[in-house]
């Protein structure tokens, strides 16, 4: 049997069209530094997202750690245990500590009424994710930033996209920082970008990504090597013609999950918030084992067994890693609910080429091993 069903398969652009854009990039033999195509995707990508300035990155996790350096961010950083370890690693690289906060049970986002106990005369900044693509509370996080002279930071990987009541929710905060990793909504095949607001920090963000270069001579700080390059400029300029296609995809096989499962005890899913164009990027549901009549893990393990790959995204938490789980705040008792969510979360397979038949055998399969159907 090959009918594998991965939690995500990436959409790729129409291979001839990506071939003409190829040609133009053979004979021009501008391969990476700002070259036209790159400047083209950066433009249009701002238009799409509806943000004022963009800068393009290799990959998001190089975005993250240099979104710290623009910012100059050092000593202790509040942050999300339950997210992609990069996440934290970022901090690592920058040589801050990270003070992990719990999160709110339904959104799975850093909680703002548990953030200021955590504040010590070392925080300089908060670091949220927006987990699956749901804002986090932005005005009450940014209330605490404001009145503590924190900045804030959004890991904003899964948030491609995302408008809260019309507005880009990557406009808040002092930075937001995307992933266009093949797994992501939108894929560079590598990729990612910050996201800021005015002209002087996208020059600051552009140096920083080149070295630290300003100009042929000199080096305003020391900058990494975390440009995209103009292939993957290209691709992502053909990406954008289907995005919202793709998203509309993704919205049909959403409410078909929802549809197909909301009768099962035991199943718990994140509502959608109103006022907000959601991207899709996610399918998780969590599991009360009691209810459902079988362990978080167990069902993992059973959807495995029959070729259907869910992930548990985020178990584990990034507190439990080894590099981090010897800090005071990884302490499980200070992190009650992003525990609880660890150990109940499944992410089911959902992208746009998703078939019928694959999202109904999915469906079956978790009903047929619920004990307690209604
Ligand atoms: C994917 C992801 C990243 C890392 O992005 P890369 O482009 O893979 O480096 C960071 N944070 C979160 C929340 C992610 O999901």
């Amino acid at each position: 049997m090959d009918n594998k069903i991965y939690v995500t398969q990436p959409t790729l652009p129409n291979l001839d069209e990506f071939s003409e854009l190829l040609k133009d990039i053979w004979e021009r033999k501008w391969l990476t530094n700002n070259g036209v195509y790159h400047q083209e995707f950066e433009r249009k990508l701002a238009e799409y997202l509806g943000v004022p300035f963009i800068s393009l990155f290799s990959n998001g996790t190089l975005a993250l750690v240099s979104a710290l350096q623009v910012l100059n961010i050092k000593g202790e950083v509040i942050t999300t245990p339950y997210s992609f370890v990069a996440t934290t690693h970022a901090l690592w690289w920058n040589n801050i500590k990270p003070v992990f906060v719990d999160i709110e049970p339904e959104f799975c986002n850093l909680d703002p009424a548990k953030i200021e106990a955590a504040i010590t005369p070392k925080t300089t900044a908060i670091l949220p994710v927006h987990v699956y693509g749901n804002p986090c509370n932005m005005n009450a996080i940014q209330d605490i930033a404001d009145r503590y002279g924190l900045k804030v930071i959004y890991d904003a990987a899964h948030a491609f996209g995302v408008k809260e009541n019309g507005k880009s929710i990557l406009n808040f905060g002092d930075l937001s920082v995307l992933s266009f990793h093949a797994t992501k909504v939108f894929n560079t095949i590598e990729g990612g970008a910050i996201v800021c607001h005015d002209e002087n920090t996208k020059k600051r963000i552009d140096y920083l990504k080149n070295f630290g270069f300003e100009n042929e001579t000199t080096v305003i700080a020391p900058g990494i090597n975390a440009k995209m390059n103009e292939l993957q400029a290209a691709y992502g300029l053909l990406q954008l013609k289907t995005v919202e296609d793709d998203i509309l995809k993704r919205k049909e096989i959403s409410e078909i999950y929802r549809n197909g499962l909301k009768e099962i005890k035991g199943i718990r899913f994140i509502d959608e918030p109103d006022n907000l164009y959601y991207n899709y990027a996610y399918f998780p549901i969590f599991i009360d084992e009691k209810e459902y009549g079988m362990s978080r893990d167990a069902l993992y393990e059973k959807l495995k067994d029959n070729n259907i790959f869910g992930r548990r995204y985020f178990y584990p938490l990034i507190s439990q890693f080894p590099t981090y789980k010897g800090l005071d705040s990884a302490n499980p008792e200070n992190l009650l609910v992003a525990h609880k969510v660890a150990n109940e979360v499944i992410c089911l397979p959902i992208y746009p080429d998703m078939t019928n038949d694959n999202l109904i055998l999915i469906i079956k399969f978790i009903i047929k091993h619920n004990s307690r159907t209604t």
